[in-house]
């Protein structure tokens, strides 16, 4: 008997749809068209490949409004947000991997008069898995590199944000993708089991939690895939006091807010020098009110709801344990109040903007991940003290500098164990630039040419010469 699951629009708690769960049996009839369409994608040129991809980024760029609308629909986020970053740099990704394609390539080794050789080969079919805060973006992001690299790819969205991941399947086909190059499958847990433990799945490649990666981990051991993870973190940003207070109040805010807070890398422990902590929450308060939360359809709005009803208590549940280990809250906290032309959004998932003070590094809002708009500042005088409690987390995944002293800056990102860092911004990050953790944060690279090696594997041929 099919199986489904519904879905619901995060800013209103209205229900969307009901999508269909891959079965195990379609799952592999999946894997049947995956293996005779890894013959033909993976035989045909980079330069070949490449055209398409670059197609398909075209078709992408034509309708990005409709993709915007349906990713807002989906993820609650702003549209302004969806319009002007998701939809474009999904774009870049294609046209950045497209124009890799043909020189994906080996080496060659001169051995006196013999000599070998190295082919950079695809893996096969591969398994994307994602996360919900990004849907369209994550999708691109794992099959531009994959698809470039000769190899067909089965993704699996987030069950919270299923809607996308169909429609970026039907733009590789219209672009001339062959069947069965991308293909989409739609459940929870157990679709994502049913990939990691499936023997024909050569890798798998997951942006999600620390628990998640670990079982995949485990179940991939199996058939000993290949595996990327993309995972969870708590980031350091640091504030030196030669930094101009105002600037660095921008900066949190883009650090710890955009996409309501809801992105992995974001800079949620701020620490600050001493001297400028006042001035910089003065600064950053006068500007977090102003922040606009609302409709998500509303180009004005700079904050849109969190992905579901369950998240919500989840973030409101750490408000609540940072008030009572003694932070001092100084805005946000609490669900927005609606006036009678909003009370749509009465049963979504919004949340303001919420700034704590007074924070230790011990407190559970500074140490656990929240995954959402809640900042805590913390104070600090030293660079040693500071790097030293910036590296104490299990996570790894970015790191934010912000000075104008040239050597401090890269003494301190030299010492920061994180995989990801900025120096005088936060959360830029363009095609060209490997992103991806370190520590419980997870490993192997999106983006950048480091991509081209997560999504290959090398095979050495040695060739006789002599007699
Ligand atoms: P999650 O781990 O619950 O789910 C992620 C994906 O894994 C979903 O598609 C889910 O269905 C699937 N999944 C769940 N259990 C599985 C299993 N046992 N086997 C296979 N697949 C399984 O995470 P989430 O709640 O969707 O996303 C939030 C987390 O993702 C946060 O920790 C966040 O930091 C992280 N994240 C990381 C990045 C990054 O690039 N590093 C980006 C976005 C989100």
């Amino acid at each position: 008997m099919q199986k489904y699951f519904s879905n619901y629009s995060p800013s209103t708690g209205n229900k969307i749809c009901e999508i269909e769960i891959t079965s195990e049996q379609a799952l592999d009839n999946i894997i049947r068209k995956a293996q005779s369409a890894f013959k033909i994608w993976s035989r045909m040129s980079g330069l070949e490949r490449g055209k398409i991809l670059n197609k398909a980024a075209r078709i992408i760029r034509e309708r990005s409004f409709e993709i915007a609308q349906l990713e807002v629909l989906d993820s609650g986020k702003p549209i302004t947000e969806a319009l002007e970053v998701d939809v474009p740099t999904s774009a870049d990704a294609l046209e950045y991997f497209a124009g890799i394609a043909p020189s994906v390539q080996g080496e060659h080794i001169q051995l006196g008069k013999s000599f070998a050789y190295t082919r950079r080969e695809p893996l096969g079919i591969c398994a994307g898995i994602g996360a919900w805060n990004y849907p369209f973006q994550i999708a691109c992001w794992k099959s531009a590199p994959a698809l470039a690299c000769g190899n067909v790819m089965i993704f699996k969205p987030s069950e919270l944000t299923p809607m996308n991941a169909n429609k970026l399947e039907q733009i590789y086909l219209e672009a001339g993708v062959p069947e069965g190059v991308f293909q989409v499958v739609q459940g929870g847990r157990e679709v994502g089991e049913m990939l990691s433990l499936h023997p024909e799945i050569r890798k798998i490649s997951l942006t999600g939690s620390i628990p998640t990666g670990k079982r995949i981990m485990e179940n991939s051991a199996k058939s000993l895939k290949h595996v990327s993870l993309e995972l969870g973190g708590k980031s350091p940003l640091i504030i030196f006091d030669d930094f101009d207070f105002d600037r660095a109040s921008s900066i949190a805010i883009l650090a710890n807010f955009y996409t309501q807070g809801e992105i992995c890398c974001n800079g949620t422990r701020v620490f600050v020098h001493k001297k400028i902590k006042e001035k910089f929450i003065e600064s950053l308060l006068s500007k977090v009110e102003k922040i606009k939360v609302g409709d998500p359809f509303d180009s004005n709005t700079q904050m849109g709801s969190l992905i579901s009803k369950q998240h919500l208590q989840r973030v409101l549940s750490y408000i609540e344990s940072g008030k009572e280990e003694g932070a001092t809250l100084l805005c946000g906290g609490t669900q927005p109040e609606w006036s009678p032309s909003q009370i749509k959004f009465a049963n979504g998932n919004f949340i303001l903007p919420t700034v704590f003070t007074n924070c230790h590094d011990e407190m559970k809002i500074v140490k656990e991940e929240i995954f959402g708009p809640v900042m805590s500042i913390l104070e600090f005088e030293d660079e040693n003290e500071v790097i030293q409690r910036a590296n104490n987390t299990e996570y790894g995944l970015a790191a934010g500098v912000l000075t104008h002293n040239i050597k401090r800056a890269h003494r301190v990102i030299e010492n920061l164990q994180a995989g990801m860092c900025w120096i005088n911004n936060y959360n830029i990050s363009p095609v060209e630039v490997p992103f991806g953790g370190m520590k419980g944060s997870g490993f192997g690279r999106e983006n950048g040419l480091a991509a081209i090696e997560c999504y290959t594997q090398l095979k050495t041929v040695y060739v006789e010469m002599d007699d």
